[in-house]
């Protein structure tokens, strides 16, 4: 029987985390909670994913005509595993309903280290998650970052990084947040959190410097790293362990080079809906030089953290082993780069 598995907050990332967990052989999407019944739930409707919803909202749903098949309770009680993308801070708020239930919980980024004992990426420590009873899946640009670190963390030890993370001003439905106009740099005194969300993860890394500049797009993040090794590389020995590493694509910048083409093209050509679950490394921009490389590459905010999603629920249940389901969940996603 496969994993049953709710999910609470059916936003940007829960539903693009329904919609992956329905394309899995081994797991079944018991529910999908939502707090009110904006233009979001009519994706949950036309997905065939049935509704719960806390109490407060039951009259408002009750008005909108839309069907509600029972309480939250009502689908935690049916359920092995909850992940819970509910905006930050949300997640903390209900952890306890879960763990009094004995439920298992995929929290996501927004949420304090502190919450969970595992602060997961599926290449660094899926063993680590093995069994627990929760997680906390990193957020989108340090997802970016640690599948990067590890990649080149296979040539040689990696003693320093330094990175600029240009991040979304907003997703695109988020119509109250900005800058509309304008590059904010935040926090101005280094290091941004991203730094210590990447040693949460990747431990005994200790020298990491980020810098975050918040601008006005929404179509993805863009980071400029900088990493030391033990070892000198060449930009061969750099190209070869990220086309080695799932997750991770490499383009050539003449065909497309601005995050704008690239998810123009994604929609056309890769996937529907556009979303991009892999680093996308631009070629042309890798230097090696001594022990030092230096690359930019793209991340798709919304999407990123999908596929680690998908396998932090084996992870917490138990069932396939690291190297079999990054291997699922990318065959199931049509992630290209399948890595090895
Ligand atoms: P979102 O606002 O798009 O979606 C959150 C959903 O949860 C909404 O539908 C909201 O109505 C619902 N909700 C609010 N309170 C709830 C409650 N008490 N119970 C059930 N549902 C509730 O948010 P998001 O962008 O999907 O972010 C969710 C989490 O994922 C956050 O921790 C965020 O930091 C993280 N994250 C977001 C992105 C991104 O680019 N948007 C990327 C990576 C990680």
């Amino acid at each position: 029987m496969g994993i049953k598995v709710g999910v609470m907050g059916y936003g940007t990332i829960g539903k693009r985390v329904s919609w992956a967990i329905s394309l899995q052989p081994d797991m079944e999407v018991v529910g999908v909670v939502k707090t009110k019944p904006n233009w979001e739930v009519l994706s949950a409707v036309k997905r065939g994913f049935k509704i719960y919803v806390p109490e407060a909202s039951k009259e408002k749903f009750l008005m909108s005509g839309i069907p509600v098949e029972g309480s939250v309770e009502d689908l935690l009680k049916d359920v092995d595993v909850v992940v819970d993308a509910t905006p930050a801070g949300v997640g903390e708020r209900n952890k306890p309903l879960y763990d009094s239930l004995g439920i298992k919980a995929v929290f996501q980024g927004g949420e304090s280290a502190e919450l969970c004992e595992v602060s997961f990426n599926s290449l660094v420590n899926y063993d680590e998650a093995y069994n627990k009873d929760c997680v906390r899946v990193v957020s989108c640009n340090t997802t970016g970052i640690i599948r990067v670190i590890h990649a080149v963390s296979e040539l040689s030890r990696v003693r320093k990084v330094r990175a600029v993370i240009v991040r979304r001003g907003a997703d695109l439905k988020e119509v109250k947040k900005g800058p509309i106009e304008g590059l904010i740099l935040k926090p101005t005194s280094p290091p941004s959190h991203h730094a210590q969300d990447v040693k949460t993860v990747i431990k005994g890394l200790e020298d990491i410097l980020t810098y975050s500049i918040i601008a006005p797009t929404t179509l993805a993040h863009m980071h400029v790293m900088n990493i030391t090794l033990e070892s000198e590389v060449s930009k061969e020995d750099v190209i070869q362990a990220l086309k080695s590493t799932p997750r991770i694509l490499i383009v050539n910048g003449s065909i497309l080079s601005s995050t704008a083409e690239l998810r123009e093209f994604a929609k056309e050509y890769v996937r529907p809906g556009g979303d991009i679950y892999e680093n996308v490394v631009w070629e042309d921009s890798i230097w090696a030089k001594g022990h030092e490389v230096m690359l930019a590459y793209a991340v798709h905010q919304e999407a990123i953290v999908v596929p680690e999603n998908i396998d932090a629920i084996r992870s917490l249940a138990g069932t396939l082993s690291k190297e079999e389901s990054i291997k699922l969940t990318n065959k199931t996603l049509g992630i290209k780069n399948m890595g090895g």
